[in-house]
C-alpha cells in the first residue's frame, strides 16, 4: 500500500541523533537473557537509556516515560537494527 505523508499526517519518527551511551552491546544482550526467564518485554529508551518493561520484542517508538521522547524500542529490535554501542573491550563477557 502506498502511504502519503502531507500536512495532515505526523512526520515518521526518527532515531536520536546519538545513541545513548548506556546502550550497549552488553546491555541489550543480557536484557535479552533476562527476558528468557522472565514475563518482561525488556526495551529501552534510545535517547536516555532508561529502562522500560512493557516493549514487545519488535516494539518501535514507544513513548518513554522518563524523557517524553518517543524513543523506546524492545530489546530484541535494537540487537537486530544494531542500534546500540559495539563493546569496544575486548576483556568484557558478553
Ligand atoms: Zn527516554
Amino acid at each position: 500500500m502506498y502511504i502519503k505523508y502531507g500536512p495532515d499526517c505526523a512526520e515518521p519518527p526518527v532515531l536520536p541523533p546519538v545513541i545513548h551511551s548506556s546502550v550497549t552491546e552488553q546491555r541489550v544482550v543480557q536484557l535479552m537473557k533476562d527476558e528468557l526467564y522472565s514475563l518482561d518485554n525488556p526495551g529501552i529508551c534510545l535517547a536516555c537509556g532508561a529502562y522500560h518493561s512493557e516493549c514487545e520484542p519488535d516494539a518501535e517508538h514507544y513513548e518513554c516515560e522518563e524523557c517524553g521522547e518517543r524513543q523506546a524500542f524492545g530489546a530484541a529490535f535494537i540487537l537486530c537494527a544494531g542500534h546500540y554501542h559495539k563493546c569496544t573491550d575486548p576483556d568484557t563477557e558478553v
